[in-house]
Formats: C-alpha cells, structure tokens, sequence
C-alpha cells in the first residue's frame, strides 16, 4: 500500500466521549506512525441533531488532545454534489434504483416480517420498475441477492456474510441526502482513505459498505474493527461511567498526553508497559496489537497514570498547563526558575493540575488557614521555644540554599537537643499550613527570608493566642505574591 490515510468522521450530534476519542487517537497514531495521512470530516446530513456547537466541542476537545489533522475538516453537508455524481454513477451502471414505495407500505412490510419472526427487508417491488427521479422517490442499492460478502478485519479476521440476509437498502433518502452507509464510501474513496479503523459497532454495516466499495469499482480499505470500551460494571461506556466529554479531563486538571496514553491502553498494547510518552506511542503504534477483547475504563487507573505523566513532565513545560488552575485560585503563574522549583516539587505529590496548584498555594498565599489536625498535633505550647529557635537562627542566616538551611537545622538540633522531625513539623505547618508538604529545606529556599520569619511569626502568634487564627484579611489571594521573597531561589 502507498501512504496510510486514515480518518476520523465525528457525527456532530454531541459532545467528544472517551470512546470517540479513542478512535480518533488510533486513527492518529496510525497515520504519524506511518508517516501517513489523518483526515477529519463533520458527518452532518442529520441536520436535525446536528449543531456547529457540536462541531466547536469536536475540535475543542481534539485540539486539547493534541491531535492534528492533515486534511480537512471536511462537512458532509457542503459534499452534497459528490454523492450526486456518485449516485448517478451507480443509477447509469444499474446497480441504483429509485424506489417510491410509500412509508406506509415499508412500514407495513416490516410489521410483518417482525410478526413472523423474520428480519425486516424491502421485498425489491421498485427493483425491476425502471422508475425515474421524481418527488417521493429514494435511491436503492442493488445489493447481490446470493453469495457472500466476505470482511477480512485485522482485528476480528475474517467475516463471511451471507448476502440473502441484506436487502436493497437505501442510499439517497427521497429529500435528497445521502444515508450514512452511501456517504461514508464515497468520502473515503474520494478522499483515498485506505486504513479504517472504527469502533465494533460498525462491523454490521460494513458488508454493504463492502458491497458499495464493490459497485463503485473502488479497492476496499483495511478495515479494524475495535471493541468497545466498557464501564466497570462491563456495560458500554457511557455518561454514566465518567465524563461525557474529554474535555472535562482537561477541566479536571488530567494533562492530554495521559489521557492519549490512557485511551491507547485501552485497547491496544506493546507487552506489559503501561506508560507511554505521545513519542512512544507514535513510534510503537501498529494495528497488529490492537486487542480483542473490550478495554474496561477504569478511572482510578487513569487517575494513577496522570500522576506518573505529571512527574515526567518537564516543570517549564507543565507551567503553561498549570495556569488556568492557579488562575482560578487568584495566582497569575509566571514563568521562572522560582516558578519551577514549585513546580518540581509538588508534581510528584499530584495526581492531577489542579491537585498541583491547590497544594502550592500556600507558597504565595500568607493568610491560609492552618490544617486543623496539623495544627492541633504541632502548634502548640511545645513548640514555642522551636519555632522562636528557627527564627533566632534563621534572621542571622544569610545564604537560604538548601545546605545552608539544612547546617542551620542542625544547630537549632545542637541548641534544643531535639531530633529533626521534631523541629521540622512545627516549621513545615507554619510555613505551609498542612502536615505534609515538600521538603522543609525546600520550601524555605523558595520563600526566602522575610517571607519564611513572617510566617514563622505568625504561628508563634497563633500558638500564644491558645491555637486562634489570626484576623484573616480576606484580601488572601490578591496579596498571595507577597507571600514570596523576591530572593527566594535565585528566580
Ligand atoms: N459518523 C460515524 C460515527 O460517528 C462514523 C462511522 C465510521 O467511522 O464510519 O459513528
């Protein structure tokens, strides 16, 4: 085969799901994989429940994902005249008729064949009529009565279809627009799609798609069709089982590429390994290892997976992600080594951005409130004379690198004859607010001097007041930036 072209052809009729986001990363990944062709395409004839708004999710959440696409974004709806011309293409060759059986009487026909237990199928009245283009008239596909169509899937093998079960269906509707089946052949041969790889759903209309490939004279593509995803309780993904839109990933704080990464395995694997960089997947990714059997969403798993990204991830290149999360906690992030430094610290204490953000926000926030417990177990009465220990020692400190920080500790250790863990607790609260957080040393290094005694004031204050809050301003998050030195880490 010359250059792989794939496609991805979204029904604007709702939101990007995780299931159609997958088939979208597949279709991707196969196509940067090769080295090929990604097309995407709007299949919008259902006008009713089409909307651009739809549309504007699609390319919304496909953008987030960092998918990209070579070609398009084509509309059914402006392709009008090509399936025109291919209708007529198939009307001449005789392999269409136009049908004008009344709804009634289709209708009528399949009460019974369901009364008598049968599938419902058009009993061929218009096929021999030689009728002609007129108001109320659908096209028919000519499909073989006897024999076989036959699906070689690279992922289900090999499909023999029995051509007595289809009928003559539909492929121009008598207002004028192209069914489904009809639209999608003509798109992908005109477009020269080759490489089709859509959710199992689709296996039942593809023998007349084949059928159609056939008529059109046209060569079949590959086709791969892969299991569903599922929910837990082994029911087709839906709503139900997690977002409905990817892109409330990205509201959640999830980084695309563990999205990506997560949506591969689920149906797809390269032995045992479960994380994968979007480098790795485009240089791995092959049809061969597409699985089987359905992958079952797991949202915890995703969850596990985000994290371990977030800690891959460069902190200069998480920043600009981490943004909007800050923003919405009243923190303008701005780049910096400073910036960074935070940043490195806590992605691996995060399972998710916003995770991130709310955990660094003590760092540019001077009025937080102390975790109840943390307070209550290190702010008290004994840790009077550690806290006015550090602050005696740390006013006296010039250089705030962390071995500086750590000789300083050790002298306060010397002084009160108290063990580390001793002394950093009480620190680690008043400077953070909370039990856990990142290194001691760490978070004194950013905040810097003034910043660091303030806090450290602030909690000898709260414990002579018997553990009340100081007055909070409320102003917090405006006044957040003055939470930091501008000595803090060299930034
Ligand atoms: N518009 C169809 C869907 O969203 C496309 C199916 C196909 O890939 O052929 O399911």
């Amino acid at each position: 085969m010359s250059q792989i072209v794939t496609r991805f052809p979204p029904s604007p009729t709702g939101f990007l799901h995780l299931g159609g986001a997958r088939t979208a990363v597949f279709n991707w990944l196969y196509a940067r994989h090769t080295g090929g062709r990604f097309v995407l395409r709007f299949e919008d004839t259902d006008t009713e429940r089409s909307s651009p708004r739809y549309v504007a999710a699609i390319l919304d959440a496909l953008t987030w994902l960092g998918i990209d696409w070579d070609e398009g974004p084509y509309y059914q709806s402006q392709r009008l005249e090509v399936y025109r011309q291919h209708l007529q293409r198939l009307l001449e060759a005789g392999r269409a008729y136009y049908c004008t059986c009344s709804p009634e009487r289709l209708e009528a026909m399949r009460r019974e064949a369901m009364a008598r237990g049968d599938k419902p199928k058009y009993d061929g009245t218009c096929r021999h009529l030689g009728l002609g283009p007129g108001p109320g008239a659908a096209v028919r596909f000519k499909a073989p009565l006897s024999g076989a169509t036959v699906l070689r899937d690279v992922v289900k093998g090999t499909i023999a279809f029995d051509n007595a079960e289809f009928d003559d269906f539909v492929i121009c509707r008598s207002e004028g627009t192209p069914t489904y089946n009809f639209a999608v052949v003509v798109d992908d041969i005109t477009m020269g799609v080759n490489t089709i790889i859509r959710g199992d759903d689709h296996v039942m209309n593809t023998p007349k798609q084949i059928q159609l490939y056939e008529a059109l004279g046209a060569p079949l593509p590959v086709f791969a069709h892969v299991p569903m995803v599922l929910g837990r309780d082994r029911a087709r993904l839906s709503k139900r089982h997690g977002a409905a839109s990817v892109t409330e990933y990205r509201d959640q704080g999830f980084l695309p590429d563990a999205v990506v990464n997560y949506l591969v395995r689920l149906g797809w694997s390269c032995g045992d390994q479960e994380f994968f960089t979007r480098a790795e997947l485009i240089e791995r990714f092959s049809l061969e290892h597409l699985g089987r059997s359905a992958g079952v969403f797991d949202p915890e798993k995703l969850l596990a997976l985000n994290a371990e990204h977030l800690r891959a991830k460069p902190p200069a290149e998480l920043i600009a992600l981490l943004r909007p999360f800050f923003r919405e906690l009243g923190i303008e992030l701005e780049a910096g080594p400073r910036t960074e430094k935070i940043v490195a610290g806590l992605a691996p204490r995060s399972k998710t951005l916003a995770d991130l953000a709310r955990q660094a926000r003590f760092y540019f926030q001077e009025d937080f409130a102390y975790e109840e417990e943390a307070a209550r177990a290190h702010l008290k009465e004994e840790a009077l004379p550690v806290l006015t220990a550090v602050a005696a020692r740390l006013a006296t400190l010039e250089d705030f690198q962390e071995s500086a920080l750590e000789e300083a500790f050790r002298a306060v250790m010397a002084e009160t004859g108290l063990k580390l863990g001793k002394i950093a607790q009480p620190v680690r609260v008043a400077l953070s607010g909370r039990a856990a957080s990142p290194g001691i040393f760490e978070i004194i290094a950013i905040l810097g001097k003034e910043a660091t005694l303030r806090r450290l004031e602030r909690a000898i204050g709260f414990i002579r007041r018997g553990g009340k809050a100081p007055p909070v301003t409320g102003a917090g998050d405006r006044k957040m930036r003055k939470g930091l030195d501008a000595e803090g880490c060299g930034g």
